[in-house]
Formats: C-alpha cells, structure tokens, sequence
C-alpha cells in the first residue's frame, strides 16, 4: 500500500520528531564513515526548509541500557550541523524536563539531536512510559531509519502508535528502500536472480524459503554453501557448516527443483591469512581444508546466470571477502551484477551488510540500483514483505 511520506505534510510550526539512523562506526569521537548521515539529508532538508521545528532521534552501538560517553551521538551533531552548514543542537538525554524544554524553545527551521535512544532500556523493550516521553515531544512523527525498521522498539513502534490522530509519516530513505525492495518482490521483471552467500544458512533460511517461491533462480556461495555440500552428502573437510541445518537445507533442495545453484569448485587453504597458500577444487574438500571462496568455473557459471537476469537481488559475501586470496568469487559477482545493471537494464539491490561494503570497496555502488542501508532490515523485508513499523504510519 502507498504510504504517506513527509512531503505530504505541511510542517510548519510543528515539532517534527524523526526517527533516523545514525549509528555510524566512530572512532573514539571521530566520524569515520557518515554516509548514514548523508542519506537522510534529503528528509531533514525538506523539513527544515520548510520551517518545521526538527527533533532528531537514533540509536548508535550497543549500549547495555545507560548512559556510555563512548557511544554519544554528540560527534553526529557536528558533524550533521557541518553538512547542513547550520546550528544544531544536542540533548544530553532523549527525554526528561530538559529536553522538553529544549523542544519546545526550537524555532522555525532549528534542528535538535537526542542523545542515544539506547541509553535507556526503554527504547529496546518497547516501553510505554519511555514511549510516552519520546511522543509527547512531536507534533508530527516521521521514520526514515531504514535499518531498524524491522525492530518493533520504543521510537519506531511505540511512540507512532501513541501518536495517534497526527500525522505520522516515512521519510524520503525509507520510501527508495521500499520502492526498490516492494517492486522486487511483488512484481519482478524475469528472470529473477537472488545471490545469497555469508557465513550461515540459518540466518538465512526463512529468506531462502521465501525466494524459492520468487526468484527464478537462487545462487549460493560463501560458507553457506558447504551446508548445502552436507546435505547431498559431499564432503567439506573443515570448512564452516552448521550441522543441525543440514536436514533443513535437503528440504530445500528436495522442494528447490532445481533452482537452487551450489559451487562447482572452490578455493581452498588450511588458513583464513592474506598470505594464504590457496589451490582450487571441484566437488569433495578433502579432510585438511577449508572451502574459503567460490571457484573460477562457478565465478562463470554464476556470472553466466547473472547476465540474463532482469532482477537481481544479493546478500552474503561469495567467500572471505575481506581477506585478499578468497575476495575474488565477491568480486566477479560483484562486476557481474554491475554489468547486468549496465548492459542488460537490470533492476540489481545489494542487500546492505556485508555484500554492501564489497560493492563500496570495489567501487561500484554507484553501478548497481539500489544498495539498501539495512542488511537485517532487508533481509526480513524480503521475508515478509512489510514492516509492522511501516503498517501503523499513514
Ligand atoms: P553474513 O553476515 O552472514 O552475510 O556473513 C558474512 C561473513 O561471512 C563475512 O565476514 C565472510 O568473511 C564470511 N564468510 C563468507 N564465506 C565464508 C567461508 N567460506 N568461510 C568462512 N566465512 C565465510
């Protein structure tokens, strides 16, 4: 269903509370990576230019449920306030007396930072009164945190539904991310190819499920593959599987029909080091190693499949990425979805995580259509094709 975005609201003069994502790496308290920031310029833009009164609220880290300094969001309001080329100003806390009188002082136009929702344990456990504070401070509510969209928390479930009878919006991020995402998987151009890699199936496994009913075909790769091996009874010597998943992944296969393609070769080592003596092989990995990437004739088989798709979809590293002797099965495919995105006008989405930092290190983001900003949010919008988070907005 079309949702509502910010654009449809006339804010002006109204406290816009905004939940964003803002949880960037930092180092100590330097920034060192603000594209997260960077996507949500354009709602904040529109709202501010617009001469509503913004409150920004996010998460960033893993707090354990208090205030820790090394997860402040403060280092974000500077850097926000740089990019906007305007004041903003932060809260020490995300609710309470001080913060409701800072809200309620911001002007037409200002823009205000909440310290980290996760410093209290509220935001987590989706708790009423936390809730309660968090809405009684916005006139208007807006969601534009993609990534923790699929989390039922405080600031993306509680405080829209106790906000009620205003309006209660997406931001410009989330509307791409749904477009992109809700084309693929209502109405895909054909063939669909989804690629599907990283380390274990069971983190994968409802996805999978779900794309067997979608896609065309489904390419596997990374160390997920080797549950797979399991499961028609070849050997993987050491490489990492998860043994309880190996009924569930013969269910697959059994009901797959032949959709589901696995690795013809592999790259193999007895070490996961840059400096890793690497050979390749078909089928069986003997006793003493590991499988670590994809081989050279399942690059092409892969390659070959990805060049007549229309849409594509993929998640999960193709083999250790990160280390140089097993990133070249991510980076073929990596090409190769760029080349179908050129040459063939196929749709292609990275689905955020880890095979969104291979595009960006290979320099291709920008040749693909649509790198999410939610690797988990992703995944589970593919799962079920909604978010409870979005439903409950206008
Ligand atoms: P995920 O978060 O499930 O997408 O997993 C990503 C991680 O899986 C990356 O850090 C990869 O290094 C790792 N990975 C991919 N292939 C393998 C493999 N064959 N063996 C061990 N780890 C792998």
């Amino acid at each position: 269903m079309a949702k509502k975005t910010v654009a449809d609201v006339d804010v002006k003069g109204k406290k816009v509370l905004m939940r964003v994502d803002f949880n960037v790496p930092l180092d100590g308290s330097k920034i060192t990576d603000d594209r997260r920031i960077a996507q949500a310029l354009p709602t904040i833009k529109s709202v501010i230019e617009r001469g509503g009164r913004l409150i920004l609220m996010s998460h960033l880290g893993r707090p354990k449920g208090g205030p820790e300094p090394k997860y402040s969001l403060k280092p974000v309001a500077s850097r926000l306030s740089e990019l906007l080329g305007k004041d903003v100003k932060f809260a020490n806390d995300c609710i309470g007396p001080e913060v409701e009188q800072l809200a309620n002082s911001l002007k037409d136009g200002d823009v205000l930072l909440l310290e980290n929702l996760r410093f209290h344990k509220g935001e987590e456990k989706n708790d009423p009164q936390f809730s309660a504070q968090l809405a009684g401070l916005g006139d208007v509510y807006v969601n534009d945190a993609f990534g923790t969209a699929h989390r039922e928390h405080a600031s993306t479930f509680g405080v829209p539904q106790l906000m009620q009878g205003k309006p209660r919006v997406i931001g410009f991020l989330i509307q791409k991310e749904l477009k992109f995402l809700g084309e693929a998987v209502s109405n895909p151009k054909r063939p669909f190819v989804a690629i599907l890699g990283g380390a274990k199936v069971s983190d994968k496994i409802n996805v999978i499920e779900q794309l067997l009913t979608k896609a065309d075909t489904l390419l596997i790769g990374g160390a997920m593959a080797y549950t797979f091996f399991l499961a028609q009874g070849k050997e993987v010597g050491k490489s990492l599987v998860e043994r309880d998943k190996v009924e569930l992944a013969k269910g697959l296969l059994a009901r797959a029909s032949g959709k589901i393609k696995l690795p013809i070769d592999n790259v193999i080592s007895d070490q996961m080091t840059d400096d890793a003596k690497t050979s390749i092989v078909e089928g069986n990995i003997p006793a003493d190693k590991e499988g670590f990437d994809i081989g050279p004739k399942t690059r092409e088989a892969y390659k070959a499949e990805i060049a007549k798709a229309k849409t594509i979809i993929w998640n999960g590293p193709m083999g250790v990425f990160e280390k140089k002797p097993f990133a070249e099965g991510t980076r073929a495919v990596a090409q190769a979805v760029a080349d179908a995105t050129a040459k063939n006008g196929a749709v292609s989405i990275i689905g955020g995580g880890d095979s969104a930092a291979a595009v960006e290190q290979m320099h291709l983001a920008d040749k693909v259509s649509h790198v999410s900003t939610g690797g988990g949010a992703s995944l589970e919008f593919l799962e079920n094709g909604h978010f409870s988070t979005i439903d409950i907005l206008d």
